[in-house]
């Protein structure tokens, strides 16, 4: 089998090793800048080219689309879609999982457990927004924000309406999240590959943090979760329509809530945690499922 890798660098450790499990298993695996690939979008034989290239033999892809390119990323995978090319997640179900408002909305929806979130665009309300949530403390999040940038804990309400207001300032949109003290700096990060968690870890936030993203200095453990906790991240990676996916959840004293669902998540920090081969998983997966034309939305959507 033939698969490209979507990714911007072939030295980053999931790239490489995304690379390595597909030909341990005897495929053919390449990486492709999504960044350099073009097409003719009005062909009625659409393909994508790359480096001179006609890409026409590809079975599968796997896109590792970073959160700066997803407008041309995703336009990348599309194509993909539209030549009928398998990809591990469709462009639709990435461009979802980007944007933390649509995301909350989905899950809430089909009755996710969720941290009690707010969102509002004008500034005047702040105060009546910041009662909607349960009052300070709370935290304050860009909504296309990524590695914990944009995250901030405002602990007293003045504080919470200052950060709210300077975002505001600056037209971007933020979501207003009630605070999950309770899980005390730590997340669980499960890695969803079609329909099963193939692994978790918990990754606790450094001394004086509350994020615990790895960015930010955290450091992550294999983690125990209970069947609740899989389950719903089972349930957030199909609503999303991410046939691979990283959920993030937060232990609340009212059970497992979804902090966000990722679409390309890291393999160092899980790999390392938990000593397994998840970039063999992501390849067998595909393996199991590629077929020409079994994309969902053939790049409609
Ligand atoms: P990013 O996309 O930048 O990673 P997240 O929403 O995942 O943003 O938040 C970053 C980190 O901040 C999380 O991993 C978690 O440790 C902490 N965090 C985020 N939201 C909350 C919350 N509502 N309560 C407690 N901690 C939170
Ligand atoms: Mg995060």
């Amino acid at each position: 089998m033939k698969i490209a890798i979507l990714s911007r660098n072939s030295q980053l450790y999931s790239t490489s090793r995304l690379v390595q499990a597909a030909k341990e298993r005897g495929h053919q695996a390449r990486v492709v800048d999504p960044m350099r690939c073009y097409m003719n979008i009005t062909s009625h034989r659409p393909s994508v080219h790359y480096k001179g290239e006609d890409l026409t033999d590809i079975d599968a892809v796997i896109p590792r689309i970073g959160a700066s390119i997803t407008f041309y990323g995703t336009a990348v995978v599309r194509q993909f879609e539209m030549m009928g090319v398998f990809c591990l997640n469709e462009s639709v179900a990435i461009t979802r999982s980007r944007d933390k408002l649509r995301s909350l909305q989905l899950l809430a929806r089909k009755g996710i457990g969720l941290p009690v979130s707010g969102f509002a665009h004008s500034t005047q309300y702040t105060a009546d927004l910041i009662d909607l949530v349960g009052g300070a403390p709370l935290v304050v999040k860009l909504l296309e924000g990524t590695q914990g940038i944009g995250v901030v804990l405002a602990e007293t309400r003045q504080a919470a309406e200052s950060v709210i207001e300077a975002f505001r300032g600056l037209d971007a949109n933020i979501l207003v999240q009630e605070f999950i003290a309770e899980a005390k700096g730590t997340d669980l990060r499960c890695i969803v590959i079609g329909g099963k968690v193939v692994g978790s870890m918990k990754r606790m936030a450094k001394e004086g943090e509350f994020r615990s993203n790895l960015h930010r200095g955290g450091s992550a453990a294999v983690a125990k979760i209970t069947p609740e906790e899989r389950s719903t991240a089972v349930r957030a990676a199909k609503i999303m329509g991410l046939n691979a996916a990283g959920v993030d959840l937060l232990r609340s004293n009212h059970g497992p809530v979804v902090m966000e669902v990722n679409s390309s998540p890291g393999l160092e920090g899980i790999e390392g945690a938990t000593g397994k081969d998840v970039a063999g998983e992501i390849i067998d997966y595909i393996v199991a499922n590629a077929q020409h034309g079994r994309t969902g939305t053939k790049g409609k959507g």
